[in-house]
């Protein structure tokens, strides 16, 4: 158990962007005798493939002994996380302090990400083609990044504001350096010229970048039991992690056991790497033409014949804050892995609601693993709401639920989670792939 966690843990704290989460997985497949599908012809049962889309997204195949048509045991999970983005024209001065510009990602409370310790990730992509990897401000005994707030002295007029007022979401922009010089602009073009000599990039670079900034440091255990973990991005690297290493763990299966790690999910899944694409069909088209006798009837009978565990976070039950929730359709930490229903908001718009044929399939299969679960939903009735992948999945007429981890204080910078709940996700997720 312990070594779950630790190598979660590292997980977590070395991979904060969908780019590195796919690295990592392309990484830990390899490793394990993964093949990249497109450098395959022929497949057959028990071969192992992958597929990325455009490096942040991945999926991850067991060729099981079952004619494909049947359909897969599919874990899907999300690895973008709420953050802040570097604008294209990132770069100001402004009366002696040097900024850079973001435009958040996801759903944040603004007012969180200010005044702790930031870090940049990502990308550069120059004219030529190259390409800059970027990891800024993670070191222990290296420089960091930050976003300002005003003293509570002088803050009366910001104290009367609404918690998603007060801090404007055009002024989360990160503290670069510092101009002591006379000249106006000498502070931007300082750095610059640091980010030149030192990192190859231009400014007009930033046209064609994709930097994300995170909150700084490691994932830790949390509490004096070490029974939770705290750290950035668990919203959904915690499903993440756990479908991936379910599926790495596992070795041979009758129907096709596949694993998604997607990107986009927290803005809709929208684009060429979210869910809400052609993106799994079309790499299961790839896939099927490659176990022979290719039609594209053989595809849809796949896909509509796959169950699917939306591998993704629930609310965990805030003892601080009852009045939010329905106590008994609500998923506390440390009770194991939890199945929500339906997502959606109001009247449950938007949900992708699972039927309870499926339920009482995987009931069995939870019980016949010795996999405590338990069944929540978000919060009360016209709480809130949200929403996952499983709408993007049920659209092909596939079996799917939401299946993952309780988190606390999710969307936070920093996110807290169970270490009982992670394993069970895991062993949720590995009984999973072999159901029947
Ligand atoms: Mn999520
Ligand atoms: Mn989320």
């Amino acid at each position: 158990m312990k070594n779950t966690i630790n190598d979660y843990i590292s997980f977590i704290s070395n991979n904060k962007t969908e780019r590195e989460c796919v690295q990592a997985a392309v990484k830990m497949a390899e490793e394990l005798g993964y093949k990249r599908l497109e450098d395959t012809t022929a497949l057959k049962a028990g071969d192992k493939v992958y597929s990325t889309v455009y490096d942040k997204s991945i999926i991850l195949f067991i060729v099981g002994d079952e004619d494909i048509s049947k359909g897969m045991n599919i874990l899907g999970a999300h690895i973008d996380s709420p953050r802040l983005d570097l604008k294209m024209k990132p770069l100001y001065e402004s009366n002696g302090i040097v900024y850079m510009n973001t435009h958040y990602y996801g759903g944040i409370k603004k007012y969180q990400w200010v005044v702790h310790p930031l870090a940049m990730h990502g990308v550069v992509f120059k004219k030529d083609g190259s390409r800059i990897d970027l990891k800024l401000g993670e070191e222990e005994d290296d420089f960091t990044f930050a976003i300002s707030d005003i003293l509570p002295h002088i803050a009366q007029e910001q104290m009367k504001k609404t918690a998603g007022e007060f801090i404007a979401g055009e002024d989360l922009d990160l503290v670069m350096g510092l101009n002591t010089t006379e000249d106006k602009d000498a502070g931007k073009k300082a750095i610059l010229d640091i980010l030149e000599k030192k990192y190859e990039i231009k400014e007009e670079d930033f046209l064609s970048a994709e930097i994300e900034i995170v909150p700084a440091g490691r994932a830790k255990m949390l509490g004096l039991k070490n029974d939770m973990v705290i750290g950035y991005g668990q919203d959904d690297r915690v499903c993440s992690f756990t479908s991936l290493t379910a599926l790495l763990e596992t070795e041979h299966v009758n129907r096709t056991a596949c694993c998604i790690l997607t990107d986009k999910e927290e803005v809709g899944s929208t684009g060429a790497t979210g869910m809400n694409s052609l993106m799994l069909e079309n790499v299961v088209a790839e896939l099927v033409e490659r176990l022979g006798q290719y039609s594209g009837l053989k595809v849809k009978r796949c896909l509509q014949n796959s169950y699917m565990l939306s591998s993704d976070v629930n609310s965990a039950l805030d003892p601080l804050n009852m009045d939010l929730y329905d106590a008994e359709n609500s998923s506390r930490l440390g009770s194991g892995v939890v199945f929500n229903k339906y997502t959606g908001s109001r009247g449950k718009a938007g949900a992708s609601d699972a039927n309870p044929e499926f339920i009482a399939k995987l009931r069995k299969c939870m019980d016949e693993a010795n996999v405590k679960f338990q069944m929540a939903e978000m919060a009360k009735v016209d709480i809130g709401g949200g929403g996952t992948i499983a709408k993007f999945a049920a659209f092909y007429g596939m079996q799917v639920i939401d299946a993952g981890v309780a988190v606390l204080s999710m969307h936070a910078p920093f996110e807290i989670t169970s270490t009982y709940d992670i394993e069970s996700a895991k062993s949720c997720y590995k009984a999973f792939l072999k159901m029947e």
